[in-house]
């Protein structure tokens, strides 16, 4: 299917349409902050519809795809959830001083991991379906969109050099799971760790993080088994029925943040985790910047 494009004074009714089949999460302002939420009552049992992720966190999709739908290993929790969700990206106009999605082959407006991709056109959204449930998704929505024009396309190549040509932050990638295979004991970790004071803001914020736990629990007189979101950066992550924590200060998990990003997952899945978002960047609270650590390791 060709693009199409959406008036942005019918965004309000494409949404609502959109209610009407599926559960939809959108980037919503609370105190502040922009969260991803349900944006009006749906549907419970209805299949989903993010709407508004960006392209770096479309693109993590596709490595957790590689942890929990691999060959190896199949997390049928994890599957179920993601067949039944679609992914609308919107492509990045302005990314931050923070951004440095390039250095891992990403664009502000690389596809991967989305089903839609959308341009701003100021008064207009240049719609792209990519896969066919995108595809789906738009032509049940046909009524509302019109054909893309070749002004509309050559608009939405122009803002996707402009945008690509914003993201000023570079890391050096070349050659790192090399540098870490050698630095496991490294007197590097000793120092970088000092003024990470473990809150696990950096782990909660990043698209790629994955840690989890697996608890059981009493609920009256009955017992589930959950499995609980975790962050690595916690002592107890690693804390064992016996008293043993391999992981006993900041140095180690620090370190196995930074390793298991950089060269555990490039060993098994042959790619770092890491987008580049730079989340972790902008709202780690003593500014240990991933950039600063990625380049001291290179210069190793
Ligand atoms: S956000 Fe910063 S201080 Fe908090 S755990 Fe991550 S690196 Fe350490
Ligand atoms: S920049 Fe930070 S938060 Fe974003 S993907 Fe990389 S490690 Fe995760």
């Amino acid at each position: 299917m060709a693009e199409k494009i959406l008036s942005k004074d019918r965004l309000e009714e494409f949404l609502s349409r959109l209610i009407e089949d599926y559960q939809v999460f959108a980037p919503v302002e609370k105190d502040g902050n922009l969260l991803f939420s349900r944006f009006e009552e749906s549907p419970e049992e209805a299949e989903r519809v993010i709407f508004g992720m960006r392209p770096c966190d479309a693109r993590s999709l596709t490595l957790l795809d590689m942890v929990f739908n691999s060959d190896k290993f199949q997390d049928p929790y994890f599957i179920t959830r993601r067949e039944k969700t679609t992914v609308i990206s919107i492509a990045c106009t302005h990314p931050q001083i923070t951004c440095f999605c390039t250095s891992f082959g990403i664009t502000p407006a690389s596809e991967e991991g989305s089903d839609i991709l959308l341009f701003d056109l100021d008064e207009t959204y240049l719609i792209r379906p990519i896969t066919q449930k995108g595809q789906k998704l738009i032509e049940n929505l046909k009524v509302l969109l019109t054909d893309a024009q070749q002004s509309d396309l050559r608009k939405r190549d122009a803002l996707v050099k402009l945008a690509i040509s914003r993201v000023k932050s570079e890391v050096p990638i070349e050659g790192l799971k090399e540098k870490l295979d050698g630095m496991f004991d490294s007197p590097f970790w000793e120092k970088v760790h000092l003024k990470c004071l473990g809150c696990g803001i950096c782990t909660y914020l990043c698209p790629t993080c994955h840690c989890f736990d697996i608890a059981d629990e009493a609920v009256d007189s009955e017992g589930k088994r959950v499995r609980n979101w975790d962050s690595c950066m916690y002592p107890k992550f690693t804390l064992q029925a016996s008293g043993l924590n391999p992981r006993l200060s900041n140095k180690e998990r620090l370190r196995q943040r930074i390793m298991h990003k950089f060269n555990y997952s490039v060993a098994n899945y042959g790619q770092a985790f890491c987008v580049g978002c730079g989340r972790c960047v902008r709202n780690c609270p003593v500014n240990l910047d991933i950039r600063e650590i990625i380049k001291q390791i290179s210069e190793e």
